[in-house]
């Protein structure tokens, strides 16, 4: 059903200096999203994938690489109003509603506050458009003068998906929408993320640390470690059949009743290893239980091991 690429992610790198050197925040990375797709993009905290995201969308501008939005380059959107069109397009949902919010803004000038600096609408048509958005993520009218205080983590976080939709976008980062809501309003935004997306058509990249999560709403997971995508490949695939020890031991935390499997528990050991100027080889290579000799001098590439599955991993060659 998702056949048309939309997003096509090249080689990028972002790269911070810092005192100690350079960190390698994102190193090389490269996937591709089809129109409609949610790739899910999971590692530990620390590991880039929120860079990935900021930078995809130009949060960050990328060190190196290139970002292909339905066949043009991001790079190529230069002027204020060439940046706003490419804002209208990607659009991103915090994993904090709270410190993304204004304190001082109510719901309603919050929700309404894109389409007056982008879209320049205002009058009825901009009330007409808050309202039916208030009433497609779920906030009822009577919320549209409340501040962010007076509301909870869950209305909090509907309000920071309006604001993502209400410019109508095709593409939107999710950087870990629901990890600091309660569990149990997780699954209402979970829910509506996915009944957006059908209607307004929406391609997601979507963040977490939490393979659970990502596997409720992802076709496709990416994994990554330390600045560098490990494995990706369809959902179903990452949960049965992992490739990369990485992936495994990431896996073997979470129970998976659903496919049957007992898995035996893996306790990565060693310490992870530094961002700042890395050592070459693989970046897994001080955990790794199956680590060889080459594994510390060559940096394994993300190789198409099966048809769609692709990892980075010596045991592969
Ligand atoms: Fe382990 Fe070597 Fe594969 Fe890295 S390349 S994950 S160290 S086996």
């Amino acid at each position: 059903m998702h056949n048309e690429t939309l997003i096509s992610v090249k080689n990028v790198k972002k790269y911070f200096d810092v005192k100690a050197g350079t960190l390698h925040a994102v190193d090389d990375v490269s996937f591709d999203i089809k129109k409609g797709e949610t790739l899910g993009l999971v590692g530990e905290s620390g590991c880039g994938k929120s860079t990935v995201g900021r930078a995809i969308i130009r949060l960050h501008e990328p060190t190196a690489g290139d970002v292909i939005l339905d066949g043009k380059s991001i790079l190529e959107y230069k002027s204020r109003k060439e940046l706003k069109t490419l804002r209208q397009k990607m659009q991103i949902v915090f994993q904090d509603p709270y410190s993304s919010l204004n304190p001082r803004m109510s719901t309603f000038d919050l929700i309404a506050e894109p389409l007056r600096v982008n879209g320049n609408i205002k009058g009825e048509e901009l009330e007409n458009r808050v309202y039916k958005m208030m009433d497609t993520v779920g906030l009822e009218d009577r919320l549209a003068d409340s501040y962010p205080h007076e509301l909870d983590g869950g209305r909090r976080q509907r309000i920071g998906i309006a604001r993502a939709l209400i410019l109508k976008p095709e593409f939107i980062v999710m950087d870990e929408p629901v990890s600091a809501l309660d569990v149990s309003i997780q699954a209402q935004v979970l829910n509506l993320l996915d009944r957006v997306q059908d209607e307004f058509e929406l391609t997601y990249l979507f963040i977490s640390h939490d393979l659970s999560v990502v596997r409720h709403i992802s076709d496709r997971i990416a994994v990554m470690y330390l600045g560098k995508i490990v494995e990706i490949t369809d959902y179903k695939s990452i949960f049965v059949n992992p490739l990369h020890p990485y992936t495994q031991a990431l896996l073997s935390a979470i129970p998976i009743p659903k496919y049957g499997y007992e898995r035996e528990r893996i306790f990565l050991e060693g310490d992870v290893p530094s961002p700042i100027d890395p050592k070459p080889g693989c970046r897994f290579a001080g955990r790794c239980r199956k680590c060889m000799e080459i594994c510390k001098e060559s940096m394994p590439p993300l190789k198409e091991i099966k048809p769609g599955h692709f990892v980075a991993c010596h045991l592969y060659d």
